[in-house]
């Protein structure tokens, strides 16, 4: 396990926390402060600790000074500012003397949030790339670095990798937290129980096959069973097929015949609209069909497997659950999730959305907030902002 904050001395020390902050903003206001609110944990343990906070985070992608506009970090400073119920002093600058004025004034217990990091990807990427140099500096700021934000761990940017090449490292209490429940999916108690849905089969192969091994069965839903269902010979008319993942599809079927399920009705509309759909058997499929759910059949099945399993990782929805005629099957799944026994981890950005529309977050194990740095670390491949941080 990496050290985490409660194994090093913060005490009055200036502590760098690279958070995560990029929220969704719609005209200046933030929509959901999940982010923000997921990483007080750490912050208010540094206060506790009496140490000086400088925390930084990047926002959106900065490409043009119009980007620097719609990505202004200014408005988590108020946000930060309200939950805490504590003043944050926000610098308008990600380098130069007001910044470095604002850090040597500060008290024990201060906050000081900078400027988006992604600001310094105007010119030669910087953050995105980086930079040593940047790193360095912005190292030199600080005394301790913790990084807690799991959504970048798989990235290296100069405000994780870099700043953690130059200070004593460790991670926040998000971040620690995230680590203990997806780790907990290598080493299950059985029966485990993989539930896979979303568009494209090629951006779950690693996840596939890295974890098909270690679970008893595989549910899979959602536009993905459409190649799956294509390589069984089926006829799957106008539903989302990926060509390219076609002979992936084919092989572990083959070599996994017992535990992969696949939808056996869906429900079809001749369009990828929101209108009332057809159910139909999946051996009733016209070319002019478009599987958008899947059917009552198979939530059926798939509940029937998933009522004796000890361990749940979902990811990706079983149908366009944007759609309020086709999130049928993702919400009847998920509500039986908070009915039965086992600890059910989901990780991804739809899923997690689809399970907070349908009000059921609360009720399930672990959710995943990470996208990407999820998906990576479930796939086994070590994640990048971990590599400087050492172990306890
Ligand atoms: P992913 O990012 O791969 O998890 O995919 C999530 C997306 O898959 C969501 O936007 C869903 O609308 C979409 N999706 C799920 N089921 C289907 C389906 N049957 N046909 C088309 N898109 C789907």
């Amino acid at each position: 396990m990496k050290k985490t904050v409660k194994d090093i001395n913060i005490n009055s020390k200036k502590v760098i926390i690279r958070c995560d902050f990029n929220v969704p903003i719609k005209d200046g206001k933030i929509t959901d402060d999940t982010r923000i609110v997921k990483s007080l944990p750490t912050i208010k343990y540094c206060l506790e600790h009496n140490a000086k906070l400088i925390l930084m985070s990047h926002l959106g992608r900065v490409k043009t000074e119009e980007d620097k506009t719609k990505n202004d970090l200014s408005v988590v400073a108020t946000r930060l500012s309200e939950l805490l119920e504590k003043h944050v002093t926000f610098v308008n600058a990600t380098r130069g003397e007001e910044l470095e004025e604002a850090i040597s004034n500060m008290k024990d217990k201060d906050i000081v949030l900078i400027q988006n990091t992604r600001y310094e990807d105007l010119e030669g990427k910087k953050e995105s790339g980086c930079d040593m140099e940047l790193a360095k500096y912005w190292a030199s700021l600080g005394e301790v670095f913790v990084n807690d934000a799991f959504g970048t761990l798989h990235r290296a940017h100069a405000s994780n990798v870099g700043i953690s090449t130059y200070l004593p490292s460790c991670v926040g209490l998000l971040v620690e937290q995230e680590l203990n429940a997806l780790s907990y999916l290598f080493n299950p108690d059985r029966p485990f129980i993989i539930i896979l849905g979303g568009a494209k089969v090629s951006d779950k192969i690693g996840l596939i096959e890295n974890l098909l091994p270690k679970c008893d069965k595989i549910l899979i839903g959602g536009g993905m069973a459409f190649t799956f269902l294509k390589a069984e010979g089926y006829n799957i008319g106008n539903s989302l097929l990926d060509e390219e993942a076609l002979s992936f599809c084919k092989k572990i079927l083959k070599e996994n015949e017992d535990k992969i399920i696949l939808p056996v009705d869906v429900v079809c509309n001749d369009e990828y609209i929101d209108t009332k759909g057809t159910i139909k058997d999946i051996t009733e499929l016209t070319d002019n069909d478009m599987g958008l759910d899947i059917g009552p059949n198979t939530v059926n099945i798939f509940k029937n497997n998933l009522a004796s399993a000890k361990t749940i990782m979902w990811n990706g929805p079983l149908g366009v659950y944007e759609f309020k005629n086709y999130v049928k099957g993702t919400n009847d799944v998920l509500t039986y999730l908070t009915e039965i026994n086992a600890k059910t981890v989901l990780g991804g950005g739809d899923i997690v959305a689809a399970a907070s529309a349908c009000n059921v977050e609360d009720k399930l194990y672990h959710i995943s907030t990470g996208g990407g740095a999820t998906l990576e670390y479930l796939e086994g491949k070590e994640l990048k902002g971990l590599k400087n941080i050492p172990e306890k």
